[in-house]
């Protein structure tokens, strides 16, 4: 562990008028991660259309001691049409987060001139050269599967259940859903 150099990480999200909800701080970015995901999970029913999650420096003097890591940016997905399509960064990544659906574009970890893009529900996985082709293929996939008129194997409630109860944390899942409730509370 360095000393000396600590820092926290904020996970915040915002309303189309620009109020924000930090979500929480927390001296693990890996939390602050699986806070923001759990989170984006479950914003369905919120009118959030943006978040970001900051690294702070502590006992910092001065304006520099905070940075984005990364950005979140709300769309309709491309498969299902739902509007839970996060786009990470400047479209380094994207995920539906429409249980049934779960479409996602990746840039290819190893190779940079290469995307990655699939459709679990169908167990479809594609290749692109960029971002833009890889939401034109995922277009395309669900064209294709109604087309051929194909019944798109949803994963059972359980199963989707089972994979997002790994991915988040007992105590984290409490601080989302106290949030959650919050907002959508009149
Ligand atoms: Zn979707």
């Amino acid at each position: 562990m360095e000393e000396g150099h600590k820092q926290v990480f904020v996970p915040i999200v915002t309303t189309p008028g620009g109020k924000e909800t930090i979500l929480g701080v927390f001296s693990k970015e890996e939390d602050s991660w699986d806070v923001m995901r759990a989170f984006l999970s479950r914003a369905a029913g919120t009118d959030i259309v943006s978040g970001n999650i900051t690294a702070w420096e502590i006992d910092f003097v001065g304006e520099e001691g905070q940075f984005v890591l990364s950005s979140f940016d709300r769309n309709h997905c491309p498969v299902c049409d739902e509007r839970t399509f996060w786009v990470e960064g400047d479209e380094e990544k994207a995920r539906c987060y429409y249980p049934r659906c779960g479409a996602w574009i990746e840039q290819n970890p190893y190779d940079s001139e290469r995307w990655d893009c699939g459709w679990p529900a169908a167990n479809w996985d594609k290749r692109a050269d960029s971002y833009k082709q890889a939401f034109q293929r995922l277009i395309e996939m669900r064209a294709q599967s109604k087309s051929a008129g194909n019944q798109i194997r949803m994963p059972s409630r359980e199963a989707w259940l089972g994979e997002r109860d790994r991915e988040r944390r007992s105590i984290q899942k409490m601080k989302v859903d106290s949030v959650l409730d919050e907002m959508t509370e009149d």
